[in-house]
């Protein structure tokens, strides 16, 4: 029996009918064993999430001002699935507590918490499984950040010799006592830490979708699914602009080598998407995994002549971004020039400051600022074994009559990175997946 922590979103648990699907999975493998809920999300496209409306009151407690209408609607959300599903809990009075602890000034982090709270007590009395809080199990330290240490310890002593558990997502505890709240989307966070705290052999994340798709379907139609992708081609695919699950939630699995399983909750006999380590064997043959952009970038471009031979020129460039508390996303190099990618939220304010920076620091011959760059990651595992792939990507982007600005690819070989004006970014992504779907 594989053991297996099992995380469902907010979709997943939005009503009475989606409890059912989640229950009939929990108990369709006797290996999933941990359980860990969202707040109720949304149950139609124009409906609010519970922790949106959790927030709303707490902000509007802190005005002094009354909140009966939101929290009407969170606790009717609780009483339908508690009644509709003849559950024991007395969910009233938890809701009176909350309503209370909001009124009496608690802070926004509890008040979001209190969402998956309340569900995770509805869930464990409808899968008959036993409700251990978070806040005693996932520990931040004085200055927010999450405590890996302690809370390992924790879940190792307390929890993992434990069975049939369901734990809250999205929040754990300060060194006082305090609520805090991880990121939002924070309870695929939960889920791995709870996955790594069990040693679990698979983090199942059911959400509703049927993993992830090897394109922006906004912009291509019918991307092909994702059956396998590695940690580190996720993190890329993620951080430029992928999502499903929270970026963060990559960490706690990845150091202790546990694939995560993305599966959905209205489709259950789909297989999903598979997080595995990059360890893994590949069946590639030089296919990409995915393809991720965003819009957004500015390049500034610096010339200098013999900068190539220039001691510490590249120090003192990186300098002004330090002193400006800017981060970049790529230099890419040429014999007497460089240019920084930048993005456009990281120079917001600061572009002036940051020309006349580089122009006093690196006494350049010229810069350059182009404006409405759009970069696109093309991922691969295993690029790095097959040869043409960049030839196919530029002739594929050239047939398009796209013009390139940029290339990037580190020498892991997993991925290129190429800039392209932002009004030629979805005509180069449909042009990439065409060839290599
Ligand atoms: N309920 C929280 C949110 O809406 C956390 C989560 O669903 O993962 O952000």
């Amino acid at each position: 029996m594989k053991l297996k922590v099992v995380k469902f979103g907010g979709s997943s648990l939005a009503d009475a009918k989606q409890f059912i699907k989640v229950k009939s999975i929990v108990e369709a493998d006797e290996g999933r064993l941990f359980v860990v809920p969202s707040a109720p999300g949304k149950r139609t496209y124009k409906d609010e999430k519970v922790t949106d409306l959790l927030y709303r009151c707490q902000a509007k407690a802190s005005e002094g001002r009354l909140f009966e209408e939101e929290f009407d609607i969170i606790a009717q959300r609780y009483i339908d699935i508690a009644e509709e599903l003849r559950l024991g809990v007395d969910i009233r009075s938890h809701l009176k507590t909350v309503w209370q602890d909001i009124n009496d000034g608690a802070s926004a982090d509890y008040a979001a918490s209190r969402g998956e709270y309340l569900n995770g007590l509805l869930l464990a009395d409808y899968l008959n499984f036993a409700f251990m809080d978070a806040a005693g199990l996932i520990f931040f330290r004085e200055n927010g950040k999450f405590d890996a240490e302690k809370t390992q310890k924790t879940f190792q002593t307390e929890v993992a010799h434990k069975r049939r558990v369901v734990i809250p997502g999205f929040y754990g505890s300060l060194p006082g006592g305090g609520i805090k709240v991880f990121p939002r989307g924070g309870s695929d966070i939960t889920g791995s830490v709870v996955a790594r705290g069990v040693n679990a052999d698979v983090y199942e994340n059911w959400t509703d979708v049927s993993g992830f798709l090897m394109a922006d379907p906004r912009i291509v139609k019918n991307p092909r699914f994702i059956g396998t992708v590695t940690y580190s081609e996720l993190r890329e695919l993620a951080y430029m602009g992928a999502t499903v699950l929270h970026e963060d939630a990559i960490f706690p699995v990845r150091q202790a080598c546990i694939p995560i399983n993305v599966r959905n909750t209205n489709a259950p006999d789909e297989a999903g998407t598979f997080i595995v380590p990059d360890s893994s064997e590949s069946e590639h043959g030089g296919k990409l995994t995915g393809i991720a952009g965003r819009t957004g970038f500015t390049i500034i471009a610096i010339e200098k002549d013999n900068m190539h031979n220039e001691i510490g020129f590249g120090y003192r460039l990186l300098s002004v971004l330090n002193d400006l508390a800017i981060s970049f996303e790529h230099i890419p190099t040429g014999i007497d020039t460089m240019s920084l990618v930048l993005s456009d939220a990281q120079i917001e304010g600061k572009r002036k400051a940051l020309i006349d920076g580089i122009i006093k620091a690196c006494s350049v011959d010229s810069v350059e600022i182009y404006d409405n760059l759009a970069l696109i990651a093309v991922v691969g595992r295993d690029m790095v074994n097959a040869v043409g792939v960049s030839a196919k990507l530029f002739t594929a982007l050239a047939r398009a009559g796209v013009n390139v600005r940029m290339i990037d690819q580190g020498s892991s070989e997993m991925n290129i990175i190429v800039g392209v004006e932002s009004n030629e970014f979805e005509i180069a992504v449909r042009a990439i997946y065409e060839a290599f779907k």
